[in-house]
């Protein structure tokens, strides 16, 4: 048995995947009576119903001729479903109290208090002074109101009501009561901060890649996704806490959040930066333009592809723009239009003479520079003869297991080789991240990348599903972008995978993968087949689907660089 190991929990309700492998595609295999399809190597998969709190275990029976093995797999289920009943014991979902851990808010903000309870409970928040507010069930509230709403837009066991932090600051209780059932809940750790007292952190994250390519995540909520990322050495102001995500304000008109671990506060009463974007300079070299515009500080900002534009929002800047000056007569970066957004919000507009290639945001002496790439010459007739592409195997660390035990990083070295040779009889120079199976870290990837000189970045992987996904319908080719300048390249080794390997066509996706962030190089990340299903791990192991696999993506990068080649020619 490979998946789920023994004793792990099962993340899924209703059905879930099994997979291993019996070692003789003649032999049979049920699976808690059911009958199982084992392939040619002796490799299974099964999606099952979860087994029952009462027997929560696989009961594997394999059997060739006369002989018959029997094993026993046993796994742990979720925690069983709160039942909320308006009857019987009051029964409240204590992990649904809200709020919950370190929060420092603003006097006056608003901190959501909610929790799950019966419908006919009576919910209050106790305040220190004595003084009581109700909590109201909104789906009840709406009903009454005879307010329609769609069955499942409201969760109805869902108290709630949003109370200022500083009535919460002194401590509060939350009290559910049915009959002569109570049960309480201190809320104890909201605290707010001294109103004329201005924090300031500096982004000290990062760490772990060379300073040009280092960055600091920033969020739009606390643990969400990745959005902003800064430039090491930032100074903004901290506004709040949530557990150990700190509030961040990038200007008047925007917080995000980061990782406490990611930021350092400065001392008490020091100054904040005061940043004034001055007179901008376009500079051409060979292989990039740049932009540069001095701001005194490292600003916030975010680069925004739009068609053939580079916008460049500068948060927390006043410009005082006065004159940009073209040094040299260069025709990628045709305009550099600013406008003052709002009176802390600076927007640059960067036109191009085509779509962006690449790009890469530096801080150098006092000004900001966005490094603007020009497109590699393309020759029509062997359109990568010349270009330098990266290829990533993916993992180790991490990655997935197959169910004859095939670990994911062992073809994705295999398939990348066979990519390397390929592309080299093409005309490429090509780089792998790794030619060993050392484990090498996920973020330094795309740097090795950038460093190389990339013309693009192509990561290999095989794909693996989530808990509770029927594998049978869900698995086949996919290819992932990030950033739009990498939309092209993702469809065009999709299509080239498609057609050499033949599995279903899952699509292109966008995701914000670590191996895609990089804005340097167009980037793609390959899950040209799934190594959970048994045919499709054992077509890995294979020399001849490993070429297939490699020839797509060959086949599409080969395509990219033609077309990129042609919009070069007629701007
Ligand atoms: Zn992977």
């Amino acid at each position: 048995m490979v998946y789920p190991p023994a004793g792990a929990v099962v993340q899924a309700r209703d059905s879930n995947f099994i997979f291993g492998t019996v070692g003789s595609g003649r032999a049979t295999v049920r699976i808690n009576g059911t009958p199982v399809p084992v392939v040619a190597n002796g490799s299974f998969i099964a999606y099952l119903p979860v087994p029952p709190a009462t027997a929560p275990r696989y009961a594997i029976v394999a059997a060739r001729g006369a002989d018959t093995a029997r094993a026993d797999h046993p796994i742990k289920l979720l925690p069983p479903r709160l039942v909320l009943a308006d009857t019987g014991r009051l029964v409240v979902d204590t992990a649904s109290v809200s709020p919950r851990g370190v929060r420092l808010a603003r006097a006056g903000e608003r901190v959501r208090v909610s929790l799950r309870a019966p419908r006919n409970a009576a919910v209050t928040l106790r305040l220190r002074d004595g003084s009581e507010r109700r909590l109201v069930n909104a789906a009840r509230a709406l009903d009454s109101l005879r307010v329609t709403v769609g069955p499942n837009d409201v969760d109805p066991f869902v108290w709630s009501t949003d109370a200022p932090a500083d009535v919460l600051a002194g401590g509060a209780e939350l009290v559910v009561g049915r009959g002569l059932d109570t049960a309480r809940f201190a809320i104890r750790d909201v605290t707010v901060d001294d109103p004329l007292r201005v924090r300031w952190v500096r982004l000290t994250g990062g760490a772990g890649v060379p300073d040009t390519d280092r960055v600091v995540i920033l969020r739009p909520v606390p643990n969400g996704t990745y959005k902003w990322l800064l430039f090491a050495g930032t100074t903004l102001e901290a506004t709040g806490r949530v557990g150990d995500m700190v509030r961040v304000r990038l200007d008047s008109g925007l917080e995000a959040w980061a990782a406490a671990g990611d930021v350092t506060e400065l001392p008490a009463g020091i100054a904040g930066p005061r940043r004034t974007a001055g007179n901008a300079r376009v500079v051409a070299s060979r292989d990039w333009v740049d932009v540069v515009i001095p701001t005194g500080d490292r600003p916030p900002f975010e680069v925004r592809e739009q068609g053939n534009t580079l916008v460049l929002v500068m948060y927390g800047v006043q410009a005082n723009t006065d004159i940009i000056g073209y040094v040299g007569d260069d025709s990628l970066v045709r305009r550099v239009r600013w406008y003052q957004e709002t009176s802390d919000r600076a927007r640059f507009e960067i036109d191009l003479a085509h779509a962006p290639y690449g790009y890469l945001p530096m801080w150098d002496r006092g000004a900001f520079t966005l490094r603007i790439r020009r497109q590699p010459a393309i020759d029509a007739a062997s359109p990568l003869k010349g270009l330098t592409i990266v290829v990533n195997a993916g993992h180790p660390p991490a990655g997935s297991t197959g169910p004859t035990g095939l670990y994911e990083a062992v073809p994705t070295l295999a398939i990348s080789q066979r990519l390397k040779t390929i592309l080299e009889a093409r005309g490429a120079r090509v780089v792998m991240t790794r030619t060993t199976a050392d484990p090498l870290a996920l973020a330094i990837r795309p740097v090795l990348a950038r460093q190389a000189g990339a013309h693009a970045f192509v990561s290999i992987h095989l794909n693996a599903l989530p808990d509770g996904v029927n594998p049978f319908t869900a698995n086949g080719t996919g290819s992932y972008y990030f950033h739009p300048s990498s939309e092209p390249l993702a469809r065009e080794v999709q299509r080239g995978m498609v057609l050499r390997m033949g599995l279903r066509d899952l699509g292109i996706f966008y995701d914000n993968l670590s191996d895609l962030r990089h804005p340097w190089m167009p980037s793609v990340l390959c899950e040209g087949a799934f190594i959970m299903i048994p045919e499709q791990e054992a077509a890995v192991r294979t020399v001849e689907f490993q070429e297939r696999y490699a020839l797509g993506v060959a086949d599409g990068l080969v395509a990219y660089f033609r077309a990129l080649g042609r919009q070069v020619q007629q701007p």
